[in-house]
């Protein structure tokens, strides 16, 4: 089905993502590397094809299992908060979900690990990266509150499921000079995004905006 194709057509079209871009120019993002590469990326190919005709709204869509690809704002904002102090050369991801917020991320930086808990979800991302043929994205089944140990530290880490409190272990793999971005609160109630900067003295932390994201859980599973 023509809607499924890489380029798209009608609501899947060149067009329909140039003005996305457009709409998230006027919200404020301000990068234009992250604006190309949204624009250049078909999103429509990590929703469900019955949700194609809506993949270039701003807003966040069900994938299944209880959870959603976050919306092109969000995206644009974590990835642009990320590159503010330069090209990171590794990013980890936690929460891969459809895949887009990685694929974005893998034609920004020369690499990109990703972890996500649901199995299925993790399936499909796989797919749709390999039909976009990224090669530069590697990832794994698990709990990404532990973060990914051996391939740490990294220059950068984004988190796109909000836990309760900031987990340990990925502060801990966050390199000197690193920062990560996190959503933080709990779900349903208020939730902040956080940057936390790793200094040789410390860790420094802000809060950027109010936002709301699926909560970060405890274990893997099919
Ligand atoms: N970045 C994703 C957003 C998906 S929503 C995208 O671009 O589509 C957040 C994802 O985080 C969900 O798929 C959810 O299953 C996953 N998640 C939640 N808790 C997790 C955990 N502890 N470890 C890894 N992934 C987790």
């Amino acid at each position: 089905m023509i809607s499924n194709d890489i380029q798209g057509i009608g609501m899947t079209s060149q067009r329909t993502r140039d003005r996305l871009v457009d709409r998230l120019r006027d919200k404020g993002i301000k990068n234009e590397s992250v604006l190309e590469v949204i624009r250049t990326t078909p999103r429509h190919i990590f929703v469900d094809e019955a949700m194609a005709h809506r993949a270039y709204e701003d807003t966040a869509l069900p994938i299944g299992h209880g959870q959603t690809i976050s919306q092109p704002y969000i995206v644009a904002r974590m990835s642009e908060i990320l590159l503010e102090g330069g090209t990171p050369d590794v990013v980890l991801e936690v929460g891969t979900g459809s895949g887009y917020q990685s694929a974005i991320l893998s034609r920004l930086v020369p690499k990109v690990y990703t972890v996500e808990r649901i199995s299925a979800l993790l399936q499909k991302a796989r797919d749709a990266h390999r039909k976009m043929g990224l090669m530069n994205v590697f990832s794994k089944h698990s709990d990404g509150s532990w973060g990914w140990e051996p391939n740490a530290p990294y220059a950068a880490i984004m988190v796109t499921a909000a836990p309760k409190t900031v987990p340990p272990s990925l502060l801990q793999q966050l390199a000197v000079g690193g920062r990560m971005v996190i959503p933080v609160g709990s779900s349903g109630g208020v939730q902040e995004l956080k940057l936390y900067l790793r200094t040789a003295d410390g860790i420094e932390e802000s809060t950027l905006e109010i936002v709301n994201f699926v909560p970060l859980l405890d274990g893997a599973v099919r």
